[in-house]
């Protein structure tokens, strides 16, 4: 019997996801299958879907990269796992041997696979992943949540602590707060003992952030954000969060003090922008990439939302039917939190069980 899966044949707007059956995903060597109990959505599913991601994608596809639930099957060779577990997979598949695994570096793997990409995707009821990448979901943290947390914490992680060196007593200005990973890193940040100063486009995005603990909130399209931070801080902040790219980009790179740093993982709204030199080495700044996180990572984030230090955001539930219209909603932007997709369950079934936001 196959399983329920949301998948494309061709690249394209909404109207090209089609909920269909799929053959029912098997654990190879080394695998395990899983079980779908909440999966959720990323900017980035609409990129693939669009073709624009710069992923190799085949066709047909099923999206969907971040994904809790409890093992069903066990492949050959696998003896740490039982069915069961509930588990969240690392959505990189990192080969464990070359240079950059071997140093602790695993988010750098010469040769990673990833979720949706290497395997079935996230979109479904059912995927088989690898074994050696699943991270335990602690018992205090539901399905929901674990499901939300991994890309827009982990992401914050690595950004805010392991790239961008932030240091207790620091000043960090988040760019667009209103977002998963900018909301996270309100969270991470906060707890991390900086002082946080955020910018979104509106002022109710904004008050969402105020009650995560942001402590100065800029509204990027009303304030001049680089004169108020001058403003605030005197001399500019020591880190910059940047995900947008763009404009904000450069509002970024002003904001920051001199020998300050820009920790930047990703562009949506201008992925190419001009880039002044000269008052850029003169002042000693630095621009930081980040790209994902390590298995540790995800790992240190879980710990913090099963003592219930972090808690991820959850705008809305969808059942798996309604793929398309979880993928509307994410496209107008208009969400706070993350949006996630519940296989097993009628809307009427979520509603009930308390699930829809
Ligand atoms: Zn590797």
């Amino acid at each position: 019997m196959g399983v329920k899966a949301a998948r494309f044949h061709e690249f394209g707007g909404s109207d090209v996801l089609r909920v269909e059956e799929i053959d029912d995903p098997r654990p190879g060597p080394g695998e395990v299958s899983v079980r779908i109990r909440a999966s959720a959505l990323n900017h980035l599913d609409v990129d693939v879907r669009e073709g624009i991601s710069r992923f190799p994608v085949n066709l047909p596809h099923t999206l969907g990269i971040e994904v809790a639930g409890e093992i069903e099957e066990i492949g050959p060779g696998v003896e740490e796992w039982q069915p069961g577990d509930r588990v969240n997979p690392y959505i990189m598949a990192t080969c464990g041997e070359c240079a950059y695994c071997r140093t602790g570096r695993e988010s750098l793997c010469l040769a990673p696979g990833f979720i949706s990409f290497s395997t079935g995707g996230g979109y479904a009821e059912k995927l088989a992943c690898s074994a050696r990448h699943l991270v335990r979901i602690p018992d205090s943290v539901s399905y929901e949540d674990a499901a939300a947390l991994q890309v827009a914490f982990a992401t914050s992680w690595h950004m805010l602590f392991t790239r961008g060196k932030l240091q207790a007593g620091e000043t960090v200005m988040i760019n667009s707060v209103g977002s998963g990973i900018g909301s996270a890193a309100v969270q991470l940040a906060k707890l991390a003992g900086a002082f946080v100063i955020g910018n979104a486009s509106s002022d109710e995005k904004l008050e969402r952030a105020r009650e995560l603990g942001m402590d100065i909130g800029l509204n990027h399209q009303t304030e001049d954000v680089v004169a108020r931070v001058l403003e605030i801080t005197g001399s500019g902040v020591d880190l910059v969060y940047e995900h947008v790219g763009g404009e904000l980009f450069q509002k970024g790179l002003d904001s920051l003090k001199k020998d300050g740093r820009l920790v930047i993982c990703g562009g949506h709204s201008g992925e190419v922008v001009p880039f002044d030199i000269i008052p850029f080495f003169r002042t000693q700044r630095s621009i930081v990439g980040s790209f994902v996180y390590s298995q540790d990572e995800i790992e240190k984030c879980f710990a913090l939302a099963a003592h219930g230090r972090i808690k991820p955001l959850i705008h809305k539930t969808f059942p798996l039917d309604e793929a398309k219209e979880a993928m509307e909603l994410m496209e107008r932007r208009e969400h706070f939190g993350k949006i996630l997709l519940i296989p097993g369950f009628a809307g009427n079934e979520l509603e009930e069980r308390g699930g829809v936001a």
